[in-house]
């Protein structure tokens, strides 16, 4: 089913240049760019973009903890410990830097674009990944130096999600709809 996705460029990505090669992998697996722009965003956007939410955090602390026991270090904060502490880095990342905000439309557009995005954490993310190929970062490098992970990307990983963040970026009259030259032949 066709979807839309919303996407992140996040300030990392940016200042190394690699806008135009994450949005190519985008669009050379048949995705379509329907909205995009630049932008420094408020606190009040960074905050509405990463809510304190529940399940969030739940999966989140999940995801870091698995990864610390896996080298066998204890992970001993409980997930709303983790999630104000990753969400207050985050926040704080991308408050007033350069950002920029897409969003990418196509067939099971929000699970497509998440594979192609690939793991949180760049050193465990597959080297065909925007992740893996572009950065080494990890979770324990990242607390290390209290900064969010830098894994260039964000994706929205549901359906409620998605139609939260597109909304949370863009109007609706900023998403526009055109027909790609090649969409007879990709579906
Ligand atoms: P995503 O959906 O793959 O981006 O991952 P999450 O929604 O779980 O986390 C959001 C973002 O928070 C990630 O993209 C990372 O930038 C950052 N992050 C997640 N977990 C950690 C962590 O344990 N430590 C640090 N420092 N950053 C994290
Ligand atoms: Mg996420």
């Amino acid at each position: 089913m066709i979807e839309r996705t919303l996407v992140l460029i996040k300030p990392d990505g940016v200042y190394r240049s690699l806008i135009g090669k994450v949005i190519s992998d985008f669009e050379e697996a048949g995705l379509k760019i329907v909205a995009l722009k630049l932008v420094k965003p408020t606190k009040e956007v960074a905050l509405n973009h990463y809510p304190a939410d529940e399940n969030w955090y739940n999966s989140l602390w999940e995801k870091t903890k698995k990864s610390f026991e896996e080298q066998g270090k204890q992970f001993a904060e409980t997930p709303q410990q983790t999630g104000d502490r990753v969400r207050s880095y985050l926040v704080n990342y991308i408050v007033d830097q350069p950002v920029v905000a897409m969003v990418v439309e196509g067939n099971e557009a929000i699970a497509n674009v998440r594979k192609i995005v690939g793991a949180t954490s760049p050193s465990k993310a597959d080297p065909s990944t925007i992740r893996g190929k572009f950065s080494t970062d990890s979770y324990d490098l990242a607390d290390s130096q209290q900064r969010a992970v830098r894994n260039i990307v964000h994706a929205s990983d549901s359906k409620e999600t998605a139609e939260r963040e597109i909304k949370t970026w863009f109007k609706d009259e900023e998403i526009v709809e055109y027909k790609r030259a090649d969409e007879d032949i990709l579906y």
